[in-house]
């Protein structure tokens, strides 16, 4: 279980295929987020029918909300959201550190206000990996602690080594828990790489996590907080050439179109990032010929084209740009679930594609060119990009 095969490389993108207890997952793979144990707006058939193999739900969320123990009871996260896919669950430490309220971190854990109702609670190693084991997720990532953007590197070495003793700690338990259930081979467990923009502390903290044993898979954590793109390609160029080949790499919380390119090329597999579904909120679709648009222009009033006209989505293929502006002008729910179905299925399409032009040896080429139409129209009507992933609360 859990293996991870490479079928093609080009460069160092890489084509392959992960398997876990509830199916595999052809990768590079966009994995829609789940916040709430929901896509938001759409029923699991819909997730599926995007082409979507893999999905994420938020740790943080579901144990403040309806609490993990609940969802035990209710037969795990695959039962209670009747989602029979792979599931991945973050451990909440992102959310702590960048969504819930006053906080201390200690070497046991971290203190934390509930952004629901103000309550106080900590989180530890291990409780996270109880938490996790409970909603059942097929993959769940190790606690860390994320220096903020434009951390100084004092604090950036500060997280990684305290990240290091808490993977040890999550580990440990995680191993303790599967004797203790009998459940042995259920779940993996992702170590969350640290280290800022901070080359030599990346490479030193990848070395570290690679000498704790094998891991069947490696979070990429710390990217797109805030960090310059070219900060953020060097440093997966750093990881690239210090993790092993043949795991599964998930750089988490990215991306946008471009930035997934970019990371495929420098040999991430997995991606998971709440801008499809937050985007669609404000009536931001992104389209093949003109990069990011705000469906709300007076420009689309009388537009008889689909979003895009290159998708193959329901939306796409059903609906032209004047009625779905007309439903985001309006506020319909129509237009979020319309735009949201879009960008999804953009996002799992590129990856998609992508792993096709691995395959057939035409990644770098057609990449360009992509992202240099996709570059060229970018600004035409492009909202402001909204960046990273603290979980989406409302
Ligand atoms: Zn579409």
């Amino acid at each position: 279980m859990f293996d991870y095969r490479i079928e093609s490389t080009e460069g160092s993108a890489r084509a392959g295929t992960f398997t876990t207890p509830h199916g595999e997952v052809p990768t590079p793979a966009f994995m829609p987020v789940g916040t709430q144990g929901t896509v938001k707006g759409l029923i699991p058939e819909e997730v599926a029918a995007l082409g979507a193999r893999m999905v994420l739900a938020n740790t943080y969320h579901l144990y403040l909300r309806p609490g993990h123990e609940l969802v035990r009871t209710l037969g795990g996260l695959h039962a209670f959201m009747r989602w029979d896919g792979p599931i991945l669950t973050d451990s909440g430490g992102f959310q702590v550190f960048s969504l819930a309220g006053i906080r201390e971190v200690r070497d046991d854990g971290v203190v934390f206000k509930s952004h629901l109702d103000g309550s106080a609670h900590t989180f530890t190693p291990e409780s996270v990996m109880d938490v996790q084991r409970a909603l059942g997720a097929d993959v769940v990532m190790a606690f860390d602690e994320c220096a903020p953007g434009g951390a100084g590197r004092t604090h950036a070495q500060e997280a990684n080594e305290r990240t290091l003793r808490w993977l040890a700690r999550c580990r440990a338990r995680f191993l303790e828990i599967e004797r203790e259930d009998g459940a042995a081979g259920a779940q993996a467990l992702f170590p969350v790489l640290q280290g800022n923009v901070f080359d030599d502390l990346r490479r030193e903290h990848a070395h570290a996590v690679g000498g704790m044993g094998d891991w069947p898979g490696y979070g990429i954590g710390g990217l797109s907080v805030g960090e310059s793109k070219d900060d953020m390609w060097r440093v997966l160029e750093v990881l690239d050439s210090e993790l092993p080949v043949g795991r599964p790499r998930y750089l988490m919380g990215v991306g946008y179109p471009g930035d997934l390119l970019e990371a495929v090329a420098r040999g991430c597999d997995l991606f998971d990032c709440v801008a499809p579904t937050r985007n669609a909120r404000h009536g931001t679709a992104w389209t093949t010929e003109e990069g990011q648009v705000n469906l709300k222009v007076a420009r689309f009033r009388d537009d008889t084209r689909p979003i895009d006209p290159g998708c193959d989505c329901y939306a796409c293929a059903r609906y032209d740009r004047a009625y779905v502006r007309h439903l985001v002008v309006a506020g319909e729910w129509l237009a979020v679930r319309l735009v949201s179905i879009h960008n999804l299925r953009f996002l799992v399409r590129l990856a998609q594609e992508a792993r096709t032009r691995i395959a057939g040896g035409t990644f770098e080429t057609w990449r360009n060119d992509w992202l240099e139409r996709y570059r060229s129209a970018e600004g035409y009507d492009s909202t402001a990009t909204l960046h990273a992933n603290e979980g989406e609360p409302r």
